[in-house]
């Protein structure tokens, strides 16, 4: 049922370790998009009982080399590029809002005057400085530049 692969992009086994960690994140987040989130993000959820298999397996694959290329082929780029511009935001509403949204409800950033950092609603200037979604503080630029 899942359709990732544990191979290597050419095909061959992966290392015993490598297997191990690729088979942990598979098996326990199933999707895509919530495998390539765990690469990016510390914020994904995990239950006390896993929390540090659960980290080990992360912290493998962001820093095996052989893991790095193993998830940016067995993840569609498209996939993992949004996850990684996700993570840099303070939660998904606020992701969508900015990159997403289209004309409703879109929030953009500018630097008012050239030096006031303003958050828009919908173009209006509201200054808001917190998220409206998860009520964090809004930093005083843009999530990612460009
Ligand atoms: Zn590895
Ligand atoms: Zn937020």
């Amino acid at each position: 049922m899942n359709s990732i692969p544990l191979s290597e992009p050419d095909g061959s086994g992966p290392l015993a370790i490598c297997r191990g960690h690729r088979t942990w994140l598979i098996d326990r987040y199933q999707i895509d998009a919530m495998i390539a989130l765990c690469y990016y993000s510390d914020e994904a959820p995990a239950s006390d009982r896993d929390l540090e298999a659960d980290q080990k397996a992360k912290r493998h694959i962001r820093t095996c080399p052989k893991c790095r290329t193993w998830i940016h082929s067995a993840i569609p780029e498209a996939v993992m590029r949004r996850q990684y511009r996700l993570s840099r935001y303070c939660c998904a509403g606020m992701f969508v809002a900015v990159e997403e949204s289209g004309e409703k409800n879109k929030i953009d950033f500018e630097l008012y005057r050239g030096e006031d950092p303003c958050w828009r609603i919908n173009g209006k200037r509201s200054f808001i400085s917190f998220c409206p979604w998860c009520g964090k503080k809004l930093p005083d630029k843009p999530f990612i530049n460009g």
